[in-house]
């Protein structure tokens, strides 16, 4: 769905989108230092940044969100000489963090007294999720600001997760102060966030990096909820989350009246569908992935009753998007 040069004149000028050139960039990273909120493109989806060490920051990222203060965000730095000055890490969060930083990977560690980290951003907890994105645009920004970025992602508590610019300004657009657009992001769902901070690590959401890759690098991994603890470790993961507002039905193959369908794979689907979408016709889980949450929003129409979606290997990235489909069918 490619948005009329109309349209996107109008959100350009209203919502402040630049295009994430240099000087941009440099804008922005003196708008985070001046304690504004600005979005970013990572390369899983864009971020909703502000000034980690300051309160007033932090606390209008919630503000903005509209989201629960009970649900830490993650801090991102450029790498790891960065992320050690906030949080503990052993040997194994320093092996992990060589072998997937920068990239879509987020390490939960003990965090440190003097990390001057906001006490909001950690939402009284103890320990800090903490990650180094690998898109250009969120390296040259978090350098060039120089103070640890708390960033969620720039949508709406509850609603789904930003893959492009204008998905920014069409959720959060009157609330932040400029959304640097660096295109649609390449990964397209969010970071794996991984526990560090017990004796065996533990998985707590799916993301774009595999389970399969990590057990690869650390060895035996736990996934959380599976153990049937209490209290869930990652406060967030408890909500209905990533929800379209047309009702979603998975593993679906048969048709209902007025439903459109989210493919996967070569096989031609039923008829009977209102509207189409292929994930990845060729069965990529990578395409798949980069795909899903603008698909899910182009489907989000009120001429269609709701979405069905066709099964998915519950294998490699295929394992983050079965667990988005099933929050957002919640
Ligand atoms: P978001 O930034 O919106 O993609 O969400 C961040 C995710 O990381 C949420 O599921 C949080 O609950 C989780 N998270 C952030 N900080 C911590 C922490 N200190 N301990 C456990 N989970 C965390
Ligand atoms: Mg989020």
């Amino acid at each position: 769905m490619r948005p009329s040069a109309q349209s996107d004149t109008f959100l350009r000028i209203t919502h402040g989108i630049a295009p994430a050139d240099a000087a941009a960039i440099a804008r922005a990273a003196e708008l985070l230092r001046a304690g504004r909120l600005v979005a970013f493109p990572t390369e899983t989806v864009y971020g909703l940044g502000g000034d980690a060490g300051s309160d007033a920051a932090v606390a209008a990222i919630f503000a903005a969100k509209g989201r629960p203060r009970f649900n830490p965000l993650i801090v991102h730095v450029p790498g790891l000489t960065e992320a050690e000055t906030l949080a503990r890490l052993d040997d194994r969060a320093r092996i992990v963090a060589a072998r997937f930083w920068p990239g879509p990977l987020t390490l939960v560690l003990a965090r440190k007294e003097t990390s001057g980290l906001s006490l909001l951003a950690s939402a009284g907890l103890d320990t800090i999720a903490v990650r180094a994105p690998a898109h250009a645009v969120a390296q040259a920004l978090l350098r060039a600001a120089g103070c640890p970025v708390a960033a969620p992602s720039a949508n709406r508590s509850g609603r789904i997760s930003p893959t492009t610019s204008r998905h920014v300004a069409e959720e959060l657009g009157d609330r932040v102060s400029l959304i640097l657009d660096g295109g649609p992001t390449a990964v397209g769902v969010e970071s794996t966030v991984l526990d560090l901070t017990g004796r065996v690590p533990e998985l707590l959401r799916p993301g774009g990096v595999t389970l399969e890759r990590l057990r690869e690098a650390v060895g035996p991994i736990e996934i959380a909820g599976r153990g049937g603890e209490a209290a869930p470790r990652s406060p967030g993961r408890l909500d209905s989350h990533y929800a379209p507002e047309r009702p979603l039905r998975l593993d679906a193959w048969q048709a209902r009246p007025g439903e459109a369908l989210l493919a996967f794979g070569p096989d031609e689907p039923p008829p009977g569908f209102a509207e189409v979408l292929w994930l990845s016709r060729t069965g990529d889980l990578a395409e798949a992935a980069a795909n899903l949450f603008a698909m899910l929003r182009r489907l989000d129409r009120p001429e269609l009753s709701g979405i069905a979606v066709t099964p998915i290997p519950e294998e490699g990235l295929g394992r983050a998007i079965n667990d988005r489909l099933r929050r957002a069918a919640r």
